[in-house]
């Protein structure tokens, strides 16, 4: 019997997952959602989030150390990180030229900007201190973080994984250093590693559909509580900024992307969406590229065509620093902050945005609500009170799942661009694939 696709599984469990949230908002149920249905989300979270550094570990090693020639990388880097850069630079543009033109933040009223900063006051005061930290130490900060100062205590968290991709990429380049016979035997011993993880990620994805259909009524729990009015009512006030972010990031898919795969590969546009879907799919219901980051490597090699090589030295830097969705977002947000506010930011302040957004979405991590807190940053740098942050809050999430698919979504694209320049693109038939 032909089994059915993974994105069709994920879907069902994601439409499931919201019907059954919204049923159990509207009869109260969340006590019950909360003790049978959330834990069987958290389990599925909890098992991608586990083998996620052992991945970037295992994949990076033996990627760098498979290329066997230091220029390689350094150019096949140099082009990851310019393209990288550059679409980042591109979903900010789209974002400020949005928010500028629909300006979503004048209708906004008074009375309810004020309710909703005394309701999410003590929740972004916390946010605030954390990014304050982060912001309080000088401009090269950003570099000295991804220094990890022990390797063990990097990987116990994974905020820290841009860390561990560093570790795993001197690592690697010193192997390829070493005399062969040195070398060999711990390449062999990351080769196995990396072989192992991937069928766990196989096996985890067995519970993909129940898992999804546990974080979408997680959610919906969470947002709604018992008060499925109240949630819509915020939803119906904020309507137009998150129409606006959500406008701007379908965009970025529909026109960057396309035009990059178009431009650099021979892939169809189509196919490739098609093949990556549950990745995006996964990155919608988890709001986490990091826990999403075995699948995208999954699909990308095994339903893309792009080779081991590239695959795990682009993604695993991309789910942690390539952030397209979370800085179109920041730059969206912020400007509807100032505009609530009643604050013009003129094209110095603009341009303040494109650079800051720019180092803020590499600087999040990839974990769910990671941009939300860097974006006191950007306030901060355009002289806008973060105490603003309130406003947007009880919205996030849902914006959250939406970017994290984006940024995803920009990962695999880059990781088909660089797998297509280098010639190491062997496009395939994905249908009936599944990995
Ligand atoms: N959740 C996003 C991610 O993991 C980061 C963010 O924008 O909060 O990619």
């Amino acid at each position: 019997m032909k089994q059915v696709p993974l994105h069709w599984q994920i879907l069902v469990g994601m439409v499931l997952g919201v019907i059954y949230g919204l049923v159990s908002a509207t009869l109260g149920w969340s006590h019950f959602t909360s003790d049978w249905v959330v834990p069987f989300g958290d389990i599925f979270l909890n098992l991608l989030k586990v083998i996620a550094i052992p991945l970037i570990v295992g994949s990076i090693i033996t990627g760098v150390a498979s290329l066997s020639d230091i220029r390689k990388l350094s150019r096949i880097g140099g082009k990851t990180l310019a393209i990288y850069i550059g679409t980042t630079a591109f979903a900010i543009t789209i974002g400020l030229v949005m928010v500028n033109v629909l300006q979503p933040g004048e209708g906004v009223p008074h009375e309810l900007q004020q309710q909703l900063q005394a309701t999410y006051q003590a929740e972004a005061a916390s946010g605030t201190d954390r990014a304050e930290m982060a912001k309080s130490r000088g401009p090269l900060q950003i570099f000295v973080d991804m220094i990890p100062t022990n390797i063990l205590g990097a990987a116990g968290d994974n905020r820290n994984m841009l860390q561990v991709v560093v570790f795993s990429l001197f690592f690697g380049i010193a192997l390829v250093m070493v005399p062969q016979q040195k070398a060999q035997p711990l390449i062999d011993v990351f080769a196995s590693l990396t072989a192992v993880v991937i069928q766990i990620v196989q096996m985890i994805m067995l519970m993909a559909p129940i898992g999804v259909f546990g974080l979408i009524a997680k959610t919906i729990n969470q947002v709604a509580k018992d008060d499925i009015g109240a949630a819509v009512e915020l939803l119906g006030a904020l309507g137009f900024y998150c129409l606006v972010v959500i406008g701007g990031l379908v965009l970025h898919a529909a026109i960057t992307y396309p035009l990059l795969l178009k431009v650099f590969t021979s892939v169809s546009v189509l196919k490739f969406f098609q093949a990556i879907s549950p990745a995006q799919l996964l990155a919608f219901s988890t709001s986490s590229s990091g826990a999403t980051l075995p699948v995208t490597m999954e699909v990308c090699q095994k339903r893309v065509g792009v080779s081991k090589e590239v695959s795990s030295f682009v993604l695993p830097l991309g789910a942690t620093i390539n952030m397209d969705g979370t800085a179109l977002y920041q730059a969206v947000a912020a400007v509807f902050i100032a505009q609530t506010l009643g604050m013009g930011l003129d094209i110095g302040a603009q341009l303040q945005i494109l650079l800051t957004a720019v180092f803020a979405s590499i600087g999040a991590a990839a974990v769910p609500g990671a941009g939300l807190i860097i974006l006191v940053i950007i306030l901060e740098a355009i002289g806008v009170p973060t105490a603003g942050i309130a406003l947007i809050l009880g919205v996030d999430r849902i914006l959250d799942m939406c970017r994290t698919a984006v940024n995803v979504t920009g990962d695999a694209t880059v990781a088909t661009v660089i797998a297509a320049m280098e010639n190491e693109l062997t496009p395939l038939d994905n249908e009936g694939e599944d990995i």
